[in-house]
């Protein structure tokens, strides 16, 4: 993989943050955190609006900060810290100090392009960074990955298929490499019909039929524009080349991905759909920890499936890897406009199939618009993005219900 530098070594006890901490992910790295308190002091954890949560974590695990985005909670966290150490802070401007604050380890699981900054701040530290946020690197893809080589930073892939890529992929062999194919579970509407799928509820697209997740990328698991920005971000982090990004649904999320080599070896890495497996893997690499996570039973599993992914059904899917085929502005674009497509279907504004027709209404009005070249500074994301989400929300006005 281009972006891990080198197994810098790690101490005996380990500074550990956590952007993003009361999230699915950031729960699931302090489970892990709970099994060896003696391995790991907390420098900082965050949140954007869950004080008691983000409270109740930085008692627990003695934490130097305790940021919350929203500054208008800055009270509340102060007045549920009382009586401890934590020091507290507030705001956007604190979150970013928060992840430059000296660690040796930090995940970043901010969900969205809201993590961009924050993980940057992070990654310019030159530490280990567990990346888990993969929103960010599909919307500033080279200009994250040249931050990451400019500071020497290790870059850990967390989301479970490119840690499982990470684990099975001969990096010394890329030549060898025939294809890297992602899997995928399908999500709640893999057997749905269309009909179903128009009046789904924000209810069912979070109801996911394997993984505990956050409702925004369970709602993209339902689009299949998860495994969109999936294919996107592998294209950033294991340069095989688009062709050579497979994907195929396995609804029983065992087979976590695969790599298939020109001698016909295919590599998988398999595991109990729980993400403390690929979460410790980042934060014990290069070793490997002991965690609480369901050891696999093939046997009472009895069956592993496959199918192709059905690209008319979900045009998410397409839209990413056109996005890629495309380049410059495109990853960033539909990012952006995803991000806005999704919120406003959880907030009940806009249909199920309207998250996909928004995106690519964005696209197309867009791309004409902005040209072939990718944005070449953090500036120039941020505006794309800013664009994006302005002509997104301009077209779910089009599609209120
Ligand atoms: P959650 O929604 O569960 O958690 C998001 C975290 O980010 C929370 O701590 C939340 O704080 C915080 N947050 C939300 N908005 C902002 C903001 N604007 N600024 C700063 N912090 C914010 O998400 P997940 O844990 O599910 O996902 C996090 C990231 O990891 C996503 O990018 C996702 O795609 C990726 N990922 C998640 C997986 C999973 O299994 N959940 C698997 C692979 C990747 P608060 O609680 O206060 O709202």
């Amino acid at each position: 993989m281009a972006v891990v530098t080198a197994a810098a070594k790690i101490p005996a006890r380990r500074r550990v943050t956590i952007l993003g901490a009361t999230g699915s992910i950031g729960c699931s790295t302090l489970d892990l955190i709970r099994q060896s308190p003696e391995a790991y002091d907390v420098v900082a954890l965050t949140a954007q609006t869950n004080v008691a949560g983000l409270a109740d974590q930085a008692r627990e695990f003695d934490a130097d900060l305790a940021v919350i985005g929203d500054e208008t909670r800055l009270a509340d966290l102060r007045a549920a810290l009382s009586g401890t150490n934590v020091e507290v802070a507030a705001g956007r401007q604190a979150l970013i100090e928060a992840a430059a604050r000296p660690t040796d380890w930090v995940m970043a699981a901010i969900v969205g392009t809201a993590g961009l900054e924050p993980t940057l701040a992070a990654v310019r530290q030159g530490i280990h960074v567990a990346l888990a946020n993969k929103e960010c690197l599909v919307s500033a893809g080279q200009v994250f990955l040249s931050e990451v080589a400019a500071a020497s930073a290790t870059l850990l892939p967390a989301d479970s298929e490119h840690n499982a890529i990470f684990q099975v992929l001969d990096t010394e062999r890329y030549d060898c490499v025939d294809k890297i194919i992602l899997t995928a579970s399908g999500g709640p509407f893999l057997n749905a019909s269309m009909q179903e799928m128009r009046e789904a509820t924000p209810a069912q697209a979070v109801a996911h039929p394997q993984w505990s997740m956050g409702a925004k990328i369970s709602v993209d698991s339902a689009t299949l524009m998860n495994k969109g920005l999936e294919v996107i971000e592998a294209h950033y982090l294991f340069p095989v080349g688009l062709e050579k990004l497979d994907v195929v649904i396995h609804p029983q999320s065992i087979i976590h991905s695969m790599v298939s080599y020109n001698d016909g070896s295919v590599l998988a890495q398999l595991g109990a759909p729980d993400m403390r497996t690929p979460i410790s893997y980042t934060l014990a690499w290069p070793s490997r920890m002991k965690t609480p996570a369901p050891r696999l039973d093939l046997a009472q599993i009895g069956q592993l499936t496959f199918q192709a992914p059905d690209y008319e059904k979900f045009p998410a899917l397409a839209l990413a890897r056109e996005a890629i085929r495309i380049g410059g502005p495109a990853p960033t674009l539909l990012n952006a406009a995803n991000e806005i497509a999704v919120a406003s279907f959880l907030a009940k504004k806009i249909g199920f199939l309207d998250i996909s027709t928004v995106v690519a209404d964005t696209l197309e009005q867009l791309l004409a618009k902005c040209g072939a070249v990718a944005p070449g500074s953090l500036t120039e994301v941020m505006e794309l993005d800013n664009l994006g989400r302005r002509i997104a929300q301009e077209w779910v006005q089009k599609c209120v219900i």
